[in-house]
């Protein structure tokens, strides 16, 4: 196809519209726009913090409430022109099953417009026996088991149950014949070998194409031949990758030595090796991101600019069919094979 070389957005865009439209492949819509004047000042706490900040509001919503704040973000991709959705929700004690109440009808208001997928969210750590039962419970439910395994890590080797976690969801995953989706490496630090630590769980689950990762944003801090190894070992079990780019390219300044690199996902080194990148939002208009507001053509935007990634098939393919095939709405390479 011709163009005009002074609108490469319009091409980049009618491309991922060619390709069926937007697929947004990692979000937390349960609790999106839920930014508001009162709970603003949280915006700056820790990440561990505000984890649980959330809780007042899934504690008082109702189902419709729920499903309002879920059908604005399906509505926004709409208007973008989305074709596929994939969302984490919170399953635990707190929100108890009123998400996954709320995700089954945001499915059929949306049947003949959005293909929507949900991944369940263990924001409360495994380790709590109540807490697991909730996450046990919402694996019926759900498409693909999600895992957090920082969510029961701890600088404390005697205290760390991360390990535990890997083991729990690959296990759930497993019984219930479903795929996992994994938030790891998301501190942007070398102290962190979350993506090594999937592999190895891949590798010893027998899980191989059935996994994707989210973020993996401290991959960038390690040194070349450390990224090489893990990009062959991605490659070699199939392994996915969902990048957010404006959700982790906010970290903050420190004082650690690391290659030099923006914050985010290594798209570019693993775009040549072989592995598939799919794009997504994170959370949108909440305390974690109180000004993200899902739009797919700023991530995008983002990532090619924070990774000197120009190339727009590959772009398109990202922003379209990898993300279709993270979500299991396409065939990859193993299933292909199989
Ligand atoms: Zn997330």
């Amino acid at each position: 196809m011709s163009w005009q070389a002074v609108d490469p957005k319009q091409q980049l865009t009618t491309m991922v519209e060619m390709g069926g439209g937007w697929v947004n492949a990692h979000a937390h819509i349960d609790r999106s726009y839920i930014i508001n004047a009162d709970n603003w000042a949280r915006t700056n706490d820790a990440l561990a913090t505000k984890w649980d900040l959330t809780d007042e509001y899934k504690r008082s919503a109702s189902v419709e409430e729920i499903l309002g704040h879920m059908s604005m973000a399906a509505e926004h991709l709409l208007m973008q022109g989305g074709q596929a959705l994939g969302s984490f929700i919170d399953c635990d004690s707190v929100v108890r099953d009123k998400s996954l109440r709320a995700a089954e009808k945001l499915r059929e208001r949306y049947a003949d417009e959005l293909e929507i997928v949900f991944m369940s969210q263990p924001i409360k750590g495994l380790s709590d026996p109540v807490e697991r039962e909730w996450f046990e419970h919402a694996a019926e439910f759900v498409d693909i088991i999600g895992g957090l395994p920082e969510r029961d890590g701890h600088h404390d080797p005697s205290l760390d149950r991360s390990d535990e976690h890997f083991d729990t969801i690959f296990g759930l995953a497993g019984e219930h014949d479903k795929p996992l989706h994994i938030h790891v490496d998301q501190h942007n630090t070398p102290a962190q070998i979350e993506t090594e630590r999937a592999i190895a769980k891949t590798r010893e689950h027998g899980y191989a194409g059935r996994v994707t990762l989210i973020h993996c944003i401290s991959l960038a801090a390690h040194p070349k031949p450390y990224r090489e190894r893990i990009y062959a070992d991605l490659t070699e079990q199939d392994i996915g990758v969902v990048t957010c780019p404006t959700a982790w390219i906010d970290h903050r300044r420190s004082e650690t030595l690391t290659p030099t690199h923006n914050a985010i996902t290594p798209v570019d080194e693993m775009v040549k090796a072989g592995i598939r990148v799919a794009i997504g939002t994170d959370n949108i208009a909440d305390i974690y991101k109180p000004f993200s507001d899902g739009d797919m053509w700023t991530e995008l935007r983002f990532l090619l600019e924070a990774t000197h990634m120009y190339d727009m098939d590959t772009l398109a393919r990202i922003a379209t069919r990898s993300g279709l095939e993270a979500l299991g709405l396409a065939e990859t390479r193993s299933a292909i094979a199989a």
